[in-house]
């Protein structure tokens, strides 16, 4: 389901920017141009968006153990520096830092299709939903009969 519709987003990203797939391939090879000054550092934006690990760094300790079960032990004072380490080197490194504007760019993108398509995409969702109770919604139910015993 969730796969479902990130091909949709997809699709509606393409319909508005039809050279969009060209731009991303240009991205990805002007920053394979460049080197990270630090891979212990560099290699956490390698798959995720920058704007997510330092989003993710920053949770609560609990919500930060479910995204980084390994990393649970980290308090949030060790991962605060963390994140001071890794804006620092944002700074400093200029593929992370190119990476960081690409992503941004991309973020600013995502978003303005989710605005313009938002009574679409909600319909498709809330259409999925129908078909089968997203998790929380059994938690939600679960909850509220155990509420009830
Ligand atoms: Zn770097």
């Amino acid at each position: 389901m969730e796969s479902d519709f990130i091909n949709i987003l997809n699709e509606l990203m393409c319909d508005e920017e039809p050279d969009l797939p060209t731009r991303l391939n240009w991205q990805e090879t002007a920053l394979n141009d460049l080197r990270c000054t630090d891979r212990a550092l560099g290699k956490w934006f390698e798959n995720d968006s920058v704007l997510y690990v330092l989003s993710a760094f920053r949770l609560s300790d609990r919500d930060f153990a479910s995204v980084f079960p390994k990393l649970k032990t980290l308090s949030s004072n060790q991962r605060e520096q963390i994140v001071h380490a890794f804006e620092d080197h944002i700074e400093h490194c200029p593929r992370c830092f190119r990476k960081r504007s690409y992503d941004l760019e991309f973020e600013a993108r995502l978003e303005s299709t989710l605005n313009e398509n938002r009574d679409f995409l909600l319909k498709k969702l809330s259409h999925e939903d129908a078909d089968k109770p997203s998790d929380e919604e059994h938690m939600k139910n679960g909850k509220t009969r155990s509420a009830y015993q």
